[in-house]
């Protein structure tokens, strides 16, 4: 058989996640919590399911949790929108990405994304017979060269991909930022797709400079969350994505075909629970403080933070103390010290190696602790 994707290997959240297990090591690679969700939800979504909420959901999603994410965008954003057209439940993020990227791009389309960038992207945008075009970060503060992608524009140009707060980086688009580009993507016809999935995993007091906040710009475009950041539950994959309704409904099209309607009771549950603002109001100095802890747990060793402001990952740099590649560094680093990370390199169409790796401090602070005493041990 012909591959589609001929060029693409395993993520390497798998290869560090099997690595980490292999070796029995602390992974502080694939982004996920160790610590336990809420029992309530965990409540709330075995309620639904005692109540009968057992049979296919409305292939949008249940009216009540759209409702319930409406109300919530009311209250942080004091933006409208309508549960009805506007809001589309997907199992995941990931998923979510993919079905807008499936909306958009016709064969040849070129789509421009930055790197160091989530791992789906690629691959995504290959498979639908697109064109990639990566814009490198600038290094070390991965900020985005605007020039850069205003020359990168030609006439097949459809779409521009951006996520706040950054995965892996932790950098978060600023309010200049946003309007340098509305400006790009009203002017040249683009389409935006902007992951938000980190929304409320940001730090420092800055704010979450959502698209929402933008209406000429969210005209153009898919913003894409998870419920699994928000509540603690990467595994439940469940997201959503919210558009304008007219592309609302190409990508409910490619959805009702693709996996039709998501899990009943997880909406049933998570609509209820989300009454409690507490959850995702807290979310934001909860991690914030375990990034500083980490942080200031790894002081003593050679690794030097390259801060984050949202996400729950941070970078460190270990140039200092190695040459060899991040890849080898990493792999090291599972087996000779019992630590699983990501090597940034993985996240750049051409391995442009900075020497950096990520950690995920969304894990209990015991956690955090047996990591930097493995740490704390680096001698190379
Ligand atoms: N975008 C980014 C930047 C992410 O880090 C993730 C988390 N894996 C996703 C999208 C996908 O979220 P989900 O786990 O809900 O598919
Ligand atoms: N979002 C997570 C990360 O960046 C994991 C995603 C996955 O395993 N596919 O680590």
């Amino acid at each position: 058989m012909q591959s589609k994707l001929p060029h693409i290997g395993t993520s390497i959240f798998t290869v560090m996640s099997q690595l980490a297990v292999k070796h029995n090591a602390i992974n502080l690679g694939q982004g996920f919590p160790d610590f336990p969700m809420s029992a309530e939800l965990i409540e709330c979504v075995n309620q639904a399911m005692k109540d009968g909420g057992n049979q296919y959901a409305h292939s949008n999603g249940v009216p009540v949790l759209r409702e319930a994410l409406a109300e919530k965008i009311h209250y942080l954003y004091n933006s409208q929108i309508n549960p009805e057209t506007e809001i589309t439940i997907t199992p995941g993020g990931t998923y979510a990405l993919y079905t807008a990227f499936t909306t958009i791009i016709q064969p040849g389309d070129e789509v421009i994304i930055f790197e160091p960038a989530y791992d789906s992207y690629i691959p995504n945008i290959i498979i639908n017979g697109g064109v990639v075009v990566p814009i490198a970060l600038n290094f070390p503060n991965y900020t985005i060269p605007w020039d850069k992608v205003k020359a990168a524009i030609t006439p097949k140009t459809k779409a521009i991909l951006v996520n706040t707060p950054h995965n892996p980086t932790g950098t978060v688009m600023s309010p200049e930022d946003v309007l340098v580009l509305q400006e790009i993507v009203l002017s040249n016809n683009l389409y935006l797709i902007s992951d938000e999935v980190y929304e409320h995993l940001i730090y420092d007091d800055k704010p979450h400079e959502t698209v929402l906040k933008y209406p000429a710009l969210y005209k153009r475009t898919f913003i894409i969350y998870s419920f699994g950041k928000t509540y603690h539950c990467t595994g439940w994959k469940l997201g959503y994505c919210i558009a304008p309704e007219h592309l609302s409904k190409e990508f409910r099209k490619v959805h009702q075909f693709n996996v039709f309607s998501c899990d009943t009771p997880k909406q049933l549950g998570i609509a209820n629970y989300m009454r409690n603002k507490e959850a995702y109001l807290t979310l934001g100095n909860f991690y914030q403080s375990k990034r500083d802890y980490l942080r200031s747990l790894l002081k003593d060793t050679p690794l030097t933070p390259i801060p984050s402001s949202g996400s729950y990952f941070e970078s460190y740099s270990y140039a200092s103390i190695s040459n060899e590649s991040d890849k080898l560094f990493a792999e090291k680093l599972v087996t000779d010290y019992g630590i699983a990370t990501i090597p940034m390199s993985a996240f750049y169409h051409d391995g442009t190696d900075h020497k950096v790796i990520r950690l995920c401090f969304a894990k209990e602070n015991k956690t955090l602790e047996a990591a930097a005493a493995c740490l704390q041990k680096i001698n190379l």
